[in-house]
């Protein structure tokens, strides 16, 4: 059975040339592309995006970064794929929780500097879809 996730790629991901190194591994594992885009985001739709989060002290900071520069949205798509992407973007934590091989792992230094997103229940999938590629219909 497939099945889709949300993947970001952040504006640090993207302005440190990351963008091939992530499709890459995306690729390898064997998950597909289903839409890819690079874009500006707006506040808002960041603020949609990290809703589960508003009233964490970081948020306002998190927003900030996010809509700092481009970033590169994409729905991938494969056999379980949302815990594949975890597995492959490492835990959120880049020095304490994710391990080397991992894309947070092998680039990342600081938490909110961790390079990707990607969606963490079928629920946040469906969700974080709808407002990236609203035009998609899944
Ligand atoms: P994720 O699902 O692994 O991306 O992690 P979360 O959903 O918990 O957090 C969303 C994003 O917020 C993370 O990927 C980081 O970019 C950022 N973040 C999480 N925790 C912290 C924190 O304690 N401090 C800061 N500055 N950013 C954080
Ligand atoms: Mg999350």
């Amino acid at each position: 059975m497939t099945e889709q996730t949300l993947v970001l790629i952040k504006p640090d991901g993207v302005q440190r040339g990351l963008v091939g190194e992530v499709i890459a591994r995306i690729e390898r594992k064997g998950l597909r592309l289903a839409a890819l885009e690079l874009r500006d985001v707006t506040v808002e739709v960041a603020g949609e995006h990290y809703a589960e989060h508003a009233e964490r002290p970081f948020y306002g900071s998190l927003l900030e970064f996010i809509t700092s520069g481009p970033i590169v949205a994409a729905v991938v798509e494969g056999p379980r794929a949302i815990a594949a992407f975890r597995q492959l973007a490492g835990g959120t934590d880049p020095v304490e929780k994710a391990t080397p091989g991992t894309i947070r792992g092998d680039f990342a230094l600081e938490t909110q500097f961790n390079i990707v997103h990607g969606s963490d229940s079928p629920e946040s999938a469906a969700r974080e879809i709808a407002l990236w590629f609203p035009s998609l219909n899944s």
